[in-house]
């Protein structure tokens, strides 16, 4: 029963990321005006504005104009659905997990923002660092959060001066060191080293695969999914990689 809440609130929620995603690039703001369609403008109706449900029944079109809707919509409306679904059954019903809802749905947004626009927004990732910082020192311990924050936007920041002296181009930018900083004051200083580990294995061949296949070597790639992934993936077996440095 409550699987299916929160299935539908993650849903709910991933069609007010979608809004997100479109609107905090473009400065539009995110509470006024009501949902419109980006190609023809027109306001969209409630009945077509139900998650996951009315993309399917519109066939992915919009009612008025019957340009394609782009099929991220759907999407991120049934990731964000798994999320809360997923984050409900590891976490149980308690306020760790609203801290973890409100972390990982931050990185949906941003990941995907860098994956349309190639940037990532200060607006966003400082005020989750600052929230961060603010349960580090109210639940968590605060040396181990600073530290990571600083070892995790350190390391790349490091990268992103260092490897167009190498490489004679940018891979990462100043948008990767932020989020490696967020990442960093929320997991702590053992799991950003876990999340930058797996992010960059992640990025090597998911990455360059996308980069191989649709013949585009050499070409800018979003690394802020990669830091995302590697966050999530290490939160989840946080215990196997503590237990790593316990040895
Ligand atoms: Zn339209």
């Amino acid at each position: 029963m409550l699987e299916t809440v929160f299935f539908m609130s993650g849903a709910i929620f991933g069609s007010f990321f979608n809004l997100c995603i479109y609107r905090l690039p473009r400065d539009i703001s995110i509470i006024t005006p009501g949902s419109f369609c980006p190609n023809c403008g027109q306001k969209i109706r409630w009945y077509d504005n139900i998650p996951i449900i009315s993309w399917i029944l519109l066939f992915g079109r919009c009612r008025d104009c019957k340009e394609w809707i782009s099929i991220r919509y759907i999407i991120i409306e049934i990731l964000t659905g798994l999320l809360f679904l997923f984050l409900f059954w590891f976490c149980g019903l308690n306020k760790e997990l609203f801290i973890w809802l409100f972390f990982f749905s931050l990185l949906l947004i941003i990941s995907v923002i860098d994956i349309e626009t190639f940037f990532v927004l200060g607006k966003v990732t400082y005020p989750g660092i600052i929230v961060g910082a603010v349960l580090s020192f109210l639940i968590w311990k605060p040396i181990d959060h600073i530290s990571g924050m600083l070892l995790g936007g350190g390391i790349i920041f490091l990268l992103v001066k260092v490897s167009p002296k190498l490489f004679g181009k940018e891979g990462m930018g100043e948008g990767d060191v932020e989020v490696a900083m967020l990442i960093g004051i929320f997991l702590g200083w053992k799991l950003i080293l876990s999340t930058l580990l797996i992010s960059s294995i992640l990025g090597v061949i998911i990455g360059g695969g996308i980069l191989l296949f649709t013949n585009r070597v050499g070409s800018h790639i979003p690394y802020v999914p990669y830091l995302a992934a590697g966050g999530f993936i290490s939160w989840v077996f946080s215990e196997k990689v503590e237990a790593f440095f316990a040895l």
